[in-house]
């Protein structure tokens, strides 16, 4: 794989719904393992991960890690900070906690570098940095500030087993949201779905579904 090909494949949009709010304070965020999938799936694999500091300091109870994210010639480094809460030697749990959420904040520090989830971030983010001319292109790719991401217009590589029509990203994520459903083989476009499956979705997901599909430009 050609490096500027990998690099367009993370900055890619994420379907809609990869952004969740923090419960203490609301703030947008992608969780860490939508990064890994992403880098994991940009990259091919080729990509490493390297731990360049990890300084536990117990007398002031924080952790700071460095990481380091190459792909192909190039790397970004990210920093990542935590408090260590309690009392480390009686609670040694509590450290490993330290540790895990210094090391994963500086491995997304570092992603954010490569502009990971910006296009996805940016209509959150208008009052903070999306709201800077040069950024503005960020918000025209990126999903509405209301209404539906472009990205629920797009084509996805499945088929419906009825039609044989391939399915639209929101019918893909609409599928994933069937309970008990293996959208890997039960592949139906949202007309196809039959009706017993449908009835499993609660009407709050049915009626986010309709109202994206109306609010769709043609
Ligand atoms: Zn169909």
């Amino acid at each position: 794989m050609e490096y500027s090909e990998m690099i367009s494949a993370l900055k890619r949009q994420f379907p809609s719904g990869t952004v969740q709010f923090r419960d203490d304070n609301n703030r947008p965020y992608i969780p860490n393992q939508v990064y890994t999938d992403r880098v994991e799936s940009a990259t091919g694999s080729q990509w490493d991960l390297e731990i360049k500091d990890l300084d536990i300091n117990i007398p002031y109870k924080y952790v700071k890690a460095i990481v380091r994210i190459q792909i192909g010639p190039h790397f970004r480094d990210g920093y990542g900070l935590s408090i260590i809460q309690g009392e480390p030697s009686e609670q040694p749990n509590r450290l490993k906690i330290a540790i895990d959420s210094a090391v994963n904040s500086a491995f997304v520090e570092a992603l954010d570098k490569y502009q990971v989830g910006w296009i996805d971030l940016a209509p959150y983010k208008t009052k903070d940095w999306a709201s800077n001319p040069a950024l503005q292109h960020l918000l025209v790719q990126g999903a509405p500030i209301a209404g539906v991401p472009v990205q629920s217009q797009e084509q996805t590589v499945h088929q419906c087993l009825i039609c044989k029509r391939p399915l639209s990203s929101l019918d893909w994520d609409f599928l994933g949201k069937v309970p008990n459903l293996n959208r890997g083989k039960m592949t139906y476009c949202f007309n196809d779905l039959p009706d017993h499956l449908k009835r499993r979705v609660d009407n709050k997901t049915l009626q986010e579904y309709e109202q994206q599909q109306t609010h769709r430009p043609e």
